[in-house]
């Protein structure tokens, strides 16, 4: 099923999910699917990560599970960043074969050479609108696209962001979904800033629930993410105890949600980390703020 349906009649909570890396056991994502599919998220979408030179098999296979064992719609991400066409084509071909109908379309985070000991190679897309374009000229997935509610890291202006943003929806994207923020005035002014463009897509808030100090500081050196006073306050307080923090930073998440919804968010997408803790107990709290009945 193509996900950009699912907005026309609800506000939609999706996961996010990511393969196994070569470093971590096969069995953390496929645990995590395990304890999360009885919530029934409208879609769980599954990550590829840009450096290193796999053909985004285990993405596949993951996002292929998500759907045909599990019975939860999918999306397969692809960074086109180092990739050819012919790289591209072989990963929807392998996408199709999978039954995946929908695709995250990305540039991906600029390359990490020491991640494989080689020099990304030049691909045939220097961005992500690139890419989207190419697959909707050449199959019939949906595409979704990313998007940045302070202005992505490597952007001039937020003006030039909005305009790039516009060239994704025109090229094919039919819904986006953001970066995590961690206040939600940015959203509401991004999603002005966005209507004012043009922009009609529906947008997913991305929210990450922060349970660790050294998470959040990767994040922020990462996209650029602001942190708002009593968001630093809750970190200082509980960095020393782990679980008041996880706590906190569930509550915090809960938090961020409740408004978001309130105000009319289109959708929710959790960014779990494959913590299913974490994200089943953010949606114990949330889930009734998605039914159909609360929405009409
Ligand atoms: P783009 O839309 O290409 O934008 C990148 C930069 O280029 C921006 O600064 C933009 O303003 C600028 N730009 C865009 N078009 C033009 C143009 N025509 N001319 C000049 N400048 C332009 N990364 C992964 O590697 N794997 C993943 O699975 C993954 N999943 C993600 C999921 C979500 C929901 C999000 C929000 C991000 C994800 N990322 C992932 C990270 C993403 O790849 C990075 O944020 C990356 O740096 C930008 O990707 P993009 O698709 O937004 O790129």
């Amino acid at each position: 099923m193509k996900i950009s349906e699912l907005f026309k009649t609800k506000t939609v909570f999706s996961f996010e999910v990511f393969p196994p890396k070569p470093t971590s056991p096969e069995s953390t994502v496929r645990d995590t699917l395990a304890q999360l599919k009885d919530l029934a998220p409208d879609f769980i979408s599954v990550t590829y990560g840009a450096c290193g030179k796999s053909g985004g098999e285990k993405t596949l296979d993951i996002a292929s599970e998500v759907k045909h064992v599990h019975g939860i719609e999918s999306a397969a991400h692809l960074p086109c960043i180092g990739r050819t066409k012919k790289d591209v084509l072989r990963f929807l071909d392998g996408a199709k074969q999978s039954g995946i109908d929908n695709i995250l379309a990305l540039r991906g985070d600029m390359p990490c050479a020491e991640a494989d000991g080689n020099e990304m190679p030049c691909g045939d897309f220097a961005h992500a609108s690139d890419l989207i374009g190419f697959i909707a000229e050449h199959s019939d997935f949906n595409i979704i696209a990313a998007c940045y509610p302070e202005g992505h890291i490597e952007s001039r202006s937020i003006v030039d962001d909005i305009k790039y943003l516009r060239q994704k929806t025109d090229a094919g994207a039919s819904h986006l979904i953001t970066q995590l923020f961690l206040d939600n005035s940015y959203f509401y002014t991004f999603r002005e800033r966005a209507a004012i463009a043009g922009i009609n897509a529906p947008i997913e808030a991305g929210i990450m629930p922060v349970t660790n100090k050294k998470q959040i500081e990767r994040m922020v050196s990462m996209c650029g993410v602001t942190l708002p006073k009593k968001f630093v306050a809750m970190i200082t307080r509980y960095e020393h105890n782990p679980e008041a923090l996880r706590d906190a930073g569930i509550a915090y998440a809960v938090d961020q949600i409740v408004d978001l919804v309130t105000q009319g968010a289109d959708g929710i997408h959790l960014y779990t980390m494959n913590n299913p803790y974490t994200a089943r107990k953010i949606y114990e709290a949330v889930h009734r703020l998605f039914s159909a009945e609360s929405t009409s």
